[in-house]
């Protein structure tokens, strides 16, 4: 066996014809869990061992920075190092920074990771008063119409083209975006989508620019390709110029970016596009116990995908997966608490459990809980681990220290350079505190992991360093909190799906069939990250003593054991909007409360009924530091991505 043979060993024969693959079009069209992402890793490392393509003529596209640097590593690992793994948005804004002052003069733009500042003096700039929310729904609006290429004069004929439902009318989006643009043009700005666009511009006006990296870049990996959206496909096309040394890889059934303009039909036409190409299907999966996998082939059956990509599934049998139902929030919160602390008792190490949610703000019940049974968390979506400030802080001092270095175990070293700045030896009891203590122990572990590897404090800096750039952060011990949409890609061991309400999943706003389907392929994706345990709960009200008016999520009739429970009276989506929207206060943390059960309490369904001065201050000091966290809009998934 040859070198490059050892890449192969440890796929199953469909897997293997995908790794050796290496040259023309090749799509891989399957399901969850079936290794489409450890397919297209070994793909690239027996290409670049066996000699057929050298590492540095790669791009492999991912759909998150934390997918891209596992992406990364797991090809070091298989002795490919140097592949160039990023998102669309880091790649593209790479070359156009590089070519920037070289083709246009001067500095190149500054990026905006949040298009909210910019919308809001676009609209200051109108005379129009925005609530917060609507600003957000503003946002969405713009980001489709940019990937879907649409520019403010055209909005209007769009909108009714499109079917889409702005928060105000089309006429007056158009104004408030064509606003937006003069802004960002005028301040050197770029969003996202900016970027995408000018670097495909810079290539298809300067062919000079436009052979360089096509000279650089020659074979071409996308991995979650059925949620491309048409602005990626161009610069996509762009970079290929004509070529056809692409590998694509995506399940048409985990498309849950359809409402930003992404699309499965660059997946499914693939062969189309690229006549000759090989398509290959998996349906073996690895990953989930066979009664996690019968439930999410069940809830594809119900709906009316056109995709059988029927999942196969290989592991032993495991738990049933669990369907409770509590009577208000906090005690659904509560008690998948206490199962964690079970699941952690028995064993489970807490980063391989998640609790996972439709929108952000559901994951504030779950921080509390969490916090006061004393388990830790991570928020992903949250601010970066190389940029917060405990970690920056960090960094410069073990750099210090590293240039004068002398003769300490690295270990020690880190632990007593790490203790100046807040690591105690055991943790603090939750909230911020909680999650600085948890960052500086995630770098301590590491340390640990490369002393016993026989490194340095020079070398545990430059690994910092290399990690930093690259945004690669080291795992941070604790469940994971995320939102559905940014847990795609991922896997646990034990999934805790909470809030699976008619009105969470599918969300209240979802109307059309097609914004249903992809509700329930957002239930699909939740499902299939759980390895072994799962367990989907809902509350029959959202605090106590409130209306029990919630039923489970219609897409989970006839799966539960349970008979289904009636149909919500029919409510337009934009009257219950509007009439949860009435700016009434918490009298205890003075939030302003959007449900209506809460407005009737007068306080939040987490604040005490019985509080006192001390309390309200300890509670208005912890909501200000998680604020930042909690209220990120559903699309925060984005800071995730560059
Ligand atoms: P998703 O659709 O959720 O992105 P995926 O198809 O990309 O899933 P992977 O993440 O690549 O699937 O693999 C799922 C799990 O199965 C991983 O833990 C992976 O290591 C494991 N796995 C994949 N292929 C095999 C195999 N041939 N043998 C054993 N384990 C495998
Ligand atoms: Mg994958």
């Amino acid at each position: 066996m040859n070198n490059a043979d050892d890449v192969l060993i440890g796929l199953d024969p469909e897997q293997r014809a995908v790794a050796e693959a290496v040259r023309g079009p090749v799509c891989v069209l399957a399901g969850a869990g079936t290794g489409k992402t450890r397919a297209i890793t070994h793909r690239i490392a027996y290409a670049v061992r066996s000699g057929v393509i050298d590492a540095q003529s790669v791009l492999a596209v991912t759909f998150t920075t934390r997918a891209a640097g596992e992406l990364r590593q797991r090809l070091r690992a298989l002795g490919a190092p140097g592949v160039q793994a990023r998102t669309f948005h880091a790649a593209a804004l790479r070359q156009l920074t590089y070519f920037w002052p070289r083709v246009i003069g001067g500095a190149a733009p500054s990026v905006i990771e949040s298009k909210l500042p910019v919308l809001g003096e676009a609209c200051r700039r109108l005379r129009r008063n925005v609530e917060r929310a609507e600003l957000r729904d503003i946002a969405s609006e713009v980001e489709w119409a940019k990937v879907t290429q649409i520019g403010p004069e055209d909005y209007v004929a769009a909108a009714a083209k499109y079917h889409r439902t702005p928060p105000i009318t089309p006429a007056e989006l158009a104004d408030v975006y064509d606003a937006y643009e003069q802004i960002r043009r005028e301040r050197h700005l770029v969003d996202f989508e900016t970027i995408l666009e000018l670097t495909a511009a810079v290539m298809t006006e300067h062919q000079e620019v436009a052979a360089q990296i096509r000279q650089q870049y020659r074979y071409f990996v996308v991995d979650e390709y059925q949620d491309v959206n048409p602005l990626q496909k161009l610069l996509l096309d762009t970079w290929l110029g004509g070529r056809d040394d692409l590998c694509v890889v995506g399940d048409p059934n985990q498309t849950i970016y359809s409402f930003t303009g992404a699309s499965p039909r660059y997946l499914t036409n693939f062969s189309v596009d690229h006549p000759g190409a090989a398509v290959i299907k998996l349906v073996r999966d690895y990953r989930s116990t066979p009664q996690v996998v019968d439930l999410a082939n069940l809830v594809i059956a119900k709906g009316k995908s056109p995709h059988r990509l029927e999942l196969v599934a290989q592991r032993p049998d495991g738990p049933k997966p669990a369907f409770k139902e509590y009577d208000d929030e906090p005690a659904e919160a509560a008690d998948v608490a206490r199962s964690i602390r079970k699941l952690i008792d028995k064993g489970v190490p807490s980063r391989e459990i998640a609790v996972l949610f439709r929108v952000n703000s559901q994951s504030e019940a779950y921080e509390e809980a969490l916090a006061k049974a004393e388990i830790p968390y991570v928020l992903r979506g949250a601010e970066r681990f190389f940029e917060r400030p405990e970690v920056r802080q960090a960094v410069v001092l073990l750099r210090g220290a590293a240039r004068s270095a002398a003769g300490e175990p690295l270990a020690s070293e880190v632990h007593h350079i790490l203790g100046g700045v807040g690591l105690t030896p055991s943790p603090p009891g939750g909230g911020k505190a909680r999650e600085k203590w948890e960052s500086l122990k995630a770098l301590a572990d590491l340390a640990e992991d490369m002393a016993a590897e026989g490194a340095d404090l020079p070398a545990f800096v430059t690994e910092l360093e290399r990690r930093a750039s690259e945004q690669h952060a080291p795992p941070v011990e604790g469940v994971t909190l995320a939102s559905l949409h940014a847990a795609k890609g991922l896997e646990w061991d034990a999934v805790f799906l909470v809030g699976v309400t008619d009105g969470m999943l599918p969300i209240i706003y979802a109307e059309s069939p097609e914004q249903i389907e992809e509700e329930r392929r957002l239930l699909y994706v939740g499902i299939t990250r759980a390895r072994e345990h799962l367990s989907i709960s809902w509350a029959a009200a959202r605090a106590p003593g409130g209306r029990k008016g919630r039923r489970p999520s219609r897409f989970l009739d006839g799966l539960t054991g349970r008979a289904p429970a009636a149909p919500r009276v029919a409510q337009s989506a934009r009257a219950e909007r509007r009439q949860v929207a009435a700016p009434v206060n918490c009298r205890v943390c003075a939030k302003t409360l959007t449900a209506a059960t809460e407005q009737k309490l007068g306080r939040c369904a987490t604040c005490p009924a019985d509080y006192d001065e001390a309390l309200l201050e300890r509670l208005k000091a912890w909501r200000t530091a998680t604020a930042k966290e909690t209220k990120v809009p559903p699309y925060v998934i984005f800071t995730d991505v560059t």
